[in-house]
């Protein structure tokens, strides 16, 4: 048996890693992606291994000269990697394989035995995949059509069956009309499209592989995961932390291409490639924001959500009469904070998850006696959407400053600083924007920003004047800012802004929909009405006569985390988030999980509140 495995491309995706370092070359443990491979083939029958090379081809060369191989390895040189496909690549290999069955291998996958296992025993055409993994337009999809196998990077998620694997076997019968096929099709082609053009004449068996048996390496975070899976790193007992599924709200799993920004060149912050990348985050941030006109402009603090509401508080309320509304943990929050700062505020609180009284409100506003209401967009604790667009109007009609903390709305719930004519709005980059956490923000007007010029801070580090005056005037931070997660943020709004909010709280809306009915079928009860939940989360109370702590820890256990209720929902309720990077599968598997985990936990009896 022969294979060819595909080893010729850049990996720029893998930069800076593989700046020096061919991906075939990475380790993997003691040994490297490539010679893992080599040896795996060879453990399994292959005799003969053709790999294609490119990008450092000469590193691949002296690499596998310096020490002996476990079967016959020829390399086939493909100079211009650069500017041709796999389809170029696989072509170059004709005259070695064609008319005979082999292998083919993309050079970036990571497997374990049984995948080699599971390839030597097929006879015909066959290709391995993943059933249902987890969609990204990177990947390249199997699906089948008639009964008819085919492959691409474009099919929706409903119609494919899963990811292929890179691992394929073509039959000696399949063999040379494959390479007609790759001869016929242009070289900027993926090799996969001369699988379709032969599929319907040589029919491609499928064969599944499970998650975990195996990894593609284009991201570093892939790299990292294959070799916690695959090395002495694993412990066997405790779940690999990116295996984890974060039903929380916030901080909330990220897409790998946002974990992946962190790995950039080092970057002085004072120098332009932070002013750019400030100011394009800045740029973006005000389009998750519903910015679209002049009025509106933002800073970008690094800290967590709390030190965007303590900027504003501590910097804008000073000297003003402030009144915060407050049903649920985070309205508290921001009461105690502007007490913390000696503000003079009127805290009026509906009580937990009641909703906002809007009368009673207006009464008070209507007394002229203050100067600002602030309130919190989504009541986290819990699920709560208050109204701030008819807010912001009753405001604007007695003329008092809007300030609403977004932290776990924006990027989800259909927020517009505009149109609520809101003052200042905080928000923070690990909720629903879908970035990692130590980045907060504060959106306002800059007539607003501007006139905190005449305001005494009350905090050197948190002064939000000085913030604007730094990045909207020289376009720089007071002080050291984390650049990393500027390169992740700005990878987030960018994944965000091309999604659209509007898609992303349908999607999130539609995740929301399947917790929300499970639970209903259970008989469970919720802590505050349906139609007033927001689309991030479901808060539920448990049901009674289980054990609440040995439950969470059976979720845990199962490489899922919920959260755990607060304040009066201490110990009687929990949160079923789903923002950031949770898949349809994620809160299916988890639902039937937990259903399993109240009959484990169970104490006393039934399922009623
Ligand atoms: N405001 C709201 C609405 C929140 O949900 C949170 C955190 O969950 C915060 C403020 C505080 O944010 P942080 O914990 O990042 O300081
Ligand atoms: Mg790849």
């Amino acid at each position: 048996m022969k294979a060819v495995i595909l080893a010729a491309g850049a990996g720029e995706r893998l930069a800076p890693i593989t700046q020096t370092l061919p991906k075939a070359l990475l380790p993997i443990g003691s040994e490297s992606i490539l010679s893992r491979q080599i040896r795996q083939l060879a453990e399994h029958g292959v005799q003969d291994v053709y790999i294609v090379i490119g990008y450092e081809g000469g590193a691949i060369r002296e690499y596998l000269a310096a020490s002996a191989q476990p079967c016959n390895v020829y390399l086939i040189e493909n100079p211009s990697y650069k500017t041709t496909s796999t389809a170029y690549s696989t072509l170059l290999a004709e005259a070695h394989v064609s008319g005979e069955a082999f292998y083919l291998l993309d050079g970036d996958v990571v497997a374990d035995g049984l995948v080699f296992e599971k390839l030597a025993v097929l006879t015909g055409n066959a290709l391995l995949y993943q059933e249902k993994s987890i969609s990204s337009p990177e990947e390249m999809k199997v699906a089948e059509d008639g009964g008819v196998v085919f492959l691409s990077k474009t099919i929706e998620d409903e119609r494919a069956l899963g990811e292929f694997a890179g691992i394929a076997r073509i039959s000696a019968e399949a063999s040379s009309a494959f390479f007609t096929a790759l001869n016929k099709i242009a070289q900027d082609f993926y090799y996969e499209v001369a699988f379709n053009e032969i599929a319907s004449e040589f029919p491609f068996a499928l064969e599944t592989l499970t998650e975990g048996s195996w990894i593609e390496i284009d991201f570093v975070t892939d790299y990292l995961q294959a070799v916690r899976m695959f090395t002495e790193q694993r412990d066997a007992a405790t779940p690999a932390i990116s295996e984890q599924v974060l039903l929380c709200p916030g901080p909330v799993m990220v897409s790998k291409k946002v974990k992946s920004a962190l790995l950039h060149a080092d970057i002085g912050h004072r120098e332009t490639e932070f002013i750019e990348i400030l100011t394009r985050c800045r740029a973006k941030l005000n389009q998750a924001y519903g910015v679209t006109g002049k009025d509106y402009t933002n800073v970008i603090i690094t800290g967590s959500g709390t030190s965007a509401n303590e900027a504003l508080l501590s910097s804008y309320g000073p000297g003003k009469k402030l009144l915060i509304l407050s049903n649920g943990e985070f309205g508290n929050r921001l009461i105690d904070l502007a007490r913390c700062h000696e503000l003079d505020v009127n805290g009026i609180n509906f009580g937990w998850a009641n909703k906002i009284d809007l009368s009673k409100v207006e009464e008070l506003v209507a007394t002229g006696l203050y100067d600002a209401l602030m309130v919190v967009h989504h009541e986290t604790s819990c699920g709560m959407l208050n109204p701030i667009n008819e807010l912001g109007a009753l405001l604007k009609k007695y003329n008092v400053d809007f300030l609403v903390d977004a932290v776990s709305s924006i990027g989800a719930e259909a927020l517009s600083v505009e149109e609520a004519n809101i003052t200042f709005c905080t928000a923070s980059a690990n909720k629903a924007i879908a970035s990692l956490p130590g980045l907060a923000f504060v959106c306002g007007k800059k007539t607003a920003f501007q006139a905190l010029k005449e305001q005494k801070a009350r905090t050197r580090y948190l002064d939000l004047y000085k913030h604007y005056e730094y990045e909207a005037l020289t376009f720089q931070t007071p002080n050291t800012p984390a650049v990393s997660l500027f390169y992740a943020l700005e990878v987030a709004l960018d994944e965000l802004l091309q999604d659209t909010v509007a898609a992303r709280k349908e999607q999130y809306s539609y995740l929301a929909g399947l917790v929300r009915e499970r639970l209903k079928k259970l008989g469970m009860q919720f802590v505050i009405e349906e139609s007033d939940m927001s689309c991030v989360l479901t808060t539920v109370y448990y049901p009674q006569g289980i054990d609440v702590e040995a439950f969470h820890d059976w979720v845990k256990q199962n490489n899922y985390v919920i959260y755990r209720g607060k304040g009066p929902f201490l110990g009687k309720a929990f949160q079923i988030a789903n923002i950031g990077h949770v898949r349809e599968e994620h809160v299916l598997s988890f639902l039937d999980m937990m259903e399993r985990g109240f009959q484990m936990t169970e104490t006393t009896a039934s399922v009623t509140h």
